[in-house]
């Protein structure tokens, strides 16, 4: 039987609760043989605050004593943009046979008509689309084309957790107790 791979991508800056509920739902929901948390390098459509070897290092942590889950850091060591078309024929090239799920979150997904070479990244993974709260389900002609998978709708994101950092607020319970350790330690999203 071929291997089912489930793959969220993300700059995990850092990784949260809402994060690893979706990813555990959603590879306990399709029967995933895994899932591997796919660490962003430079993002074409973001600004990453945290240098990769950090998040990739939070990721890690996060996922240090799940058996099912793991870390993919293949595009942090590539220069320049990343595209999850090109990402995922690397992926089918050193792993013929395996069946790839993309996962990401409704607002993610709206996005999903910009993406570069979209139509060969749909024909080379299996998109999965999961609610988010403060974002609508996205209406565009590639909805037709992905999953909707429902899972517990966690209020929780990364942008929100580094203003709490910032702020001297706590984040106790929305990130894994390593990953906490991690930003105190290293003093990540302290201002200035
Ligand atoms: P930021 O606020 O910095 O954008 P984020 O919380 O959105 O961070 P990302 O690393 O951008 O986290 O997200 C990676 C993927 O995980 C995206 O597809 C996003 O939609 C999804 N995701 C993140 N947080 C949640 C959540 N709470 N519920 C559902 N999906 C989520
Ligand atoms: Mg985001």
């Amino acid at each position: 039987m071929s291997r089912h791979v489930g793959l969220l991508g993300g700059t995990f800056d850092p990784v949260h609760l809402g994060h690893l509920v979706v990813a555990d739902v959603v590879a306990d929901r399709l029967g995933l043989d895994e899932l591997r948390l796919l660490v962003a390098g430079d993002p074409w459509m973001k600004d990453s605050e945290s240098a990769a070897h950090h998040r990739v290092a939070m990721a890690r942590a996060a996922v240090a004593d799940d058996p099912c889950l793991s870390v993919d850091d293949r595009e942090t060591h590539r220069d320049g943009p990343t595209y999850t078309a090109d990402t995922l024929e690397m992926l089918h090239e050193e792993e013929p046979g395996t069946r790839f799920v993309f996962l990401l979150g409704a607002d993610a997904a709206a996005h999903l008509p910009a993406w570069r070479r979209i139509t060969d990244a749909l024909e080379l993974a299996t998109f999965v689309v999961v609610g988010r709260p403060g974002s609508q389900r996205p209406i565009h002609e590639l909805m037709d084309r992905v999953t909707w998978v429902d899972a517990p709708l966690v209020d929780i994101s990364s942008t929100g957790l580094r203003a709490d950092v910032a702020s001297g607020r706590s984040v106790r319970y929305r990130v894994p107790d390593p990953v906490r350790d991690y930003v105190a330690e290293h003093g990540l999203y302290l201002p200035g």
